[in-house]
């Protein structure tokens, strides 16, 4: 079975595991299920990912992280043509993400826009600046082709509600004139069907887990998979029960627990035969 696992609010919250997840992962992993972990975040590397997770207890590899920021990466590396010059408009992660699969990366700077970009990928930008907004949407302006990792408009941190990558896709929006060509992160279907081929799997055969009904499971209803809401994150029940039927998941587990019996029922016969 094929699990597309969301990260905040199922796996951990903030720096504190969800209790019970990581030790069914690891059972779910044991008794041969692969596990991608997927994420709107497009701000860090895989590594850091790796390095917080492993922490944890939970099993995982650094080929089993899909974040926004490697599903853009992903999904650039398989355009054919030219190897692109991509100006990025987004954190140090997101650049060594394009990095490492082989395209040549600008920062959004009149150097940048020199080097003629034919994409610029906009990821959530800690830097961002006056000068490096109107420099991204100069190239767009110019031609490049207009990525995001996202459209989050916030997200929540320890302090509160921060501005995510929505917030500055907007702002190159209204600057250049031009919504976005792709927009890689959930809802849209880029990530989970990126996280999915990425390990060999048809989209629609997975079971996503997350814990929003905007973003995870509109996101697992496009990609045709199966989903289940956790109660973990930022959902409530009765949010949950109101859910319109786009974003009405499959099941819906309260904790650990749950969720391990919901995934029982959906491990195919064979598998739950061969234990
Ligand atoms: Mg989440």
């Amino acid at each position: 079975m094929l699990l597309l696992v969301d990260l905040d609010g199922v796996v951990y919250r903030g720096s504190a595991p969800v209790p019970g997840v990581p030790a069914l992962l690891d059972r779910c992993a044991a008794q041969g299920d692969t596990i991608v972990y997927v994420t709107n975040n497009s701000r860090w590397h895989r590594d850091e990912y790796l390095a917080r997770l492993d922490a944890m207890g939970v099993p995982v590899r650094s080929d089993l992280i899909v974040t926004a920021a490697r599903a853009t990466a992903l999904a650039l590396a398989a355009d054919d043509g030219e190897p692109s010059t991509v100006m990025i408009s987004g954190g140090p992660g997101l650049a060594r993400e394009l990095r490492d699969v082989g395209l040549r990366v600008v920062a959004p700077t009149a150097k940048g826009l020199a080097a003629s970009p034919s994409v610029v990928v906009v990821g959530v930008d800690f830097a961002l600046t006056y000068r490096r907004l109107s420099v991204a949407a100069d190239a767009i302006r110019q031609g490049a082709r207009f990525i995001a990792t996202n459209r989050d408009p916030v997200y929540p941190a320890a302090d509160g509600l921060w501005a995510g990558a929505g917030s500055m896709v907007a702002a190159i929006a209204t600057a250049s004139g031009r919504e976005p060509d792709l927009v890689i992160g959930k809802p849209e279907p880029g990530l989970f069907q990126t996280a999915a081929l990425s390990v060999g799997w048809p989209p629609e055969r997975a079971v996503v887990v997350g814990d929003q009904l905007a973003t995870d499971i509109v996101a697992a209803h496009r990609v045709g998979a199966r989903s289940v809401l956790m109660l973990t994150g930022v959902t409530t029940r009765a949010q949950a029960d109101a859910a319109t039927a786009d974003q009405r998941p499959d099941a819906i587990a309260a904790d650990a627990s749950e969720l391990e019996a919901v995934l029982a029922r959906y491990r195919p016969e064979s598998t739950r035969a061969s234990r």
